[in-house]
């Protein structure tokens, strides 16, 4: 006999097949993760949450993206912590760093303004990056083509009460394309410019606004200015397939082409937000009221009887939802 092959498997960069659920799962879905390799820590506690409160019984499977290779102790204990399949993606060069066109002088004037207003991650390169790949590249890595929905997981996260259905499925089969938990105000100054630029696609392009959108989320004025509401990024369970729609495309290649990832410090979680509150029917927005979630600072605690036989390990007193930062209130105001 063979002594077991006990190590880890190579890089995969291109999906040649389609990771089942190997739980109760039957929805199109993966758990997706993009990391470092110094992240290992919070990458475990937080892969620990997701299968003790939700995947241990739902068995789906985990895409891990970087734009180094993950290194092999990574790829170990990682897949040491979950019994899903696991894959390791490369993402590739032109996904994720600062495109040649962007004026660099130009950008690091940005970056040095927002260093003087003690922005956090003012004259951080990689933290732009990141922005940009989760606004308009995650979604064509070849590991996510096989799959229609995902959720979103970061290191250092917790749930922190049960989630006995399937999120997947809920979005499925209510026809949902984005589901949230945390919603509040951007800081202003990382994206001066960026309504200005929404304004100017949605008048040159006036064909992708949903009839039945949710501007009033957005804004108190009909669109004339924008009340910085948005969706947290750091939890998403949603529809890739809007990302891959025409609209979101179009969308993100004329924010790309203004240069606001760089010379500003645009971030995927507004932008994920106007595109899902502006080009989809608001029916199709989900507020996951029932999932605890905590991305600190800031936590989602669900209240009354959502609590119920969830074994919930979260105050409600300390959900940021009637804060006065929430925009829950305008949310909810939409109907
Ligand atoms: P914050 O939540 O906005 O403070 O930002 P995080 O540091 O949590 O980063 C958001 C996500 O992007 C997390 O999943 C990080 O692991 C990931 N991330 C951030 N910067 C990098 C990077 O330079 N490389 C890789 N591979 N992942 C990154
Ligand atoms: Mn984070």
């Amino acid at each position: 006999t063979h002594p077991p092959d006990l190590s880890p498997p190579e890089q995969v960069e291109v999906a040649n097949h389609i990771p089942r659920p190997v739980g109760e799962g039957t929805a199109n879905a993966t758990l997706v993760f993009l990391a470092r390799n110094s992240e290992l820590d919070g990458v475990l506690s937080s892969m620990e949450h997701v299968e003790m409160r939700f995947n241990k019984r739902f068995g789906y499977p985990w895409v891990f993206l970087n734009e180094v290779e993950f290194e092999d102790e990574f790829k170990r204990r990682v897949q040491e912590a979950t019994s899903a399949p696991v894959s390791f993606g490369l993402i590739p060069h032109d996904h994720w760093y600062q495109p040649d066109w962007v004026d660099e002088d130009r950008a690091r004037e940005g970056r040095e303004r927002m260093k003087a207003l003690n922005m956090i991650y003012a004259d951080n390169v990689p933290y732009r990056n990141m922005c940009r790949f989760n606004s308009g590249f995650f979604f064509h890595h070849p590991l996510l083509q096989p799959y229609r929905y995902y959720w979103r997981v970061e290191p250092g996260i917790s749930y922190t009460c049960d989630i006995p259905y399937d999120p997947f499925d809920y979005l499925r089969d209510h026809g949902k394309i984005y589901g949230f938990t945390i919603t509040f105000t951007e800081w202003e100054a990382t994206i001066p410019t960026l309504w200005a630029s929404v304004k100017e696609f949605i008048e040159k392009y006036p064909q992708y606004v949903s009839d039945n959108n949710a501007m009033s989320y957005l804004s108190k004025d009909g669109g004339t200015t924008y009340n910085l509401c948005h969706f947290w990024s750091n939890f998403e369970i949603a529809d890739l397939d809007f990302w891959r729609s025409e609209a979101y495309q179009k969308f993100f290649e004329f924010l790309d082409s203004k240069g606001g990832f760089y010379y500003e410090r645009w971030g995927d979680a507004p932008v994920h937000s106007i595109a899902a509150a502006l080009f989809a029917d608001k029916e199709k927005l989900h507020f996951f009221n029932d999932i605890g979630y905590s991305h600190p600072p800031f936590e989602h605690c669900p209240a009354g009887e959502l609590r119920n036989g969830k074994n919930c390990n979260c105050n409600p007193a300390l959900s940021i939802d009637r804060r006065p930062q929430s925009c829950l209130a305008k949310y909810e105001k939409l109907w």
